[in-house]
């Protein structure tokens, strides 16, 4: 099982009664779950992000409104991403009067590399925002479009990312007559 795999599991209810049956107790597990969330208490999580989902281009919309909902606090980001990366959530931190804080990464589990965090329990049930990759099989693209961005796609395979994801058109670029005739393979077929 990874990290996520973890962190989900935790998250999740059944899961958190399992773990109490075994005996390893409400302090232990608390300990668990601030060793994942850097610090925070899980029950206390609005959103989170994974260090490699942070790193990506651009910014998450699930983020900038964790940071702007009046419930937030606090924007904690592991020290061992890229602090440059993460530039637009602090200044949005800011902004919404959110503390922003970093923390050694070494002392945590995991791979969480910024958690907005509110001062009291939100218990929020889905805390980790969902890759692209995961968002867009979750819209029903197939896994070879969705794995294979920056390539060229026939026809029928544009029209299907323009209805289910138009937003990743900029990602793909139609198929020309001269790449058919080149013999190039659409990437989605
Ligand atoms: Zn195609």
């Amino acid at each position: 099982m990874d990290e996520r795999d973890r962190i989900k599991g935790l998250a999740s209810k059944d899961k958190l009664e399992q773990y109490l049956i075994k005996g390893q107790g409400v302090s232990e597990l608390k300990k668990e779950e601030k060793a994942l969330f850097l610090g925070e208490f899980r029950e206390r999580v609005l959103k989170a992000l994974t260090i490699p989902q942070l790193h990506e281009q651009g910014t998450y919309k699930e983020i900038e409104d964790a940071i702007k909902d009046t419930r937030s606090k606090k924007l904690v980001i592991n020290r061992k991403a890229d602090l440059k990366k993460a530039a637009e959530y602090i200044r949005l931190a800011k902004q919404n009067n959110v503390s922003f804080t970093t923390v050694e990464g070494d002392s945590f589990k995991g791979d969480l590399g910024l958690v907005v965090a509110a001062e009291r329990a939100v218990d929020i049930e889905d805390v980790l925002v969902k890759t692209r990759r995961e968002k867009l099989l979750d819209l029903g693209l197939p896994e070879k479009i969705v794995d294979n961005p920056g390539l060229k796609v026939c026809k029928d395979c544009y029209n299907k990312i323009k209805e289910l994801a138009p937003y990743e058109l900029r990602n793909y670029s139609l198929m020309t007559l001269l790449d058919k005739l080149k013999g190039t393979k659409c990437t989605g077929c």
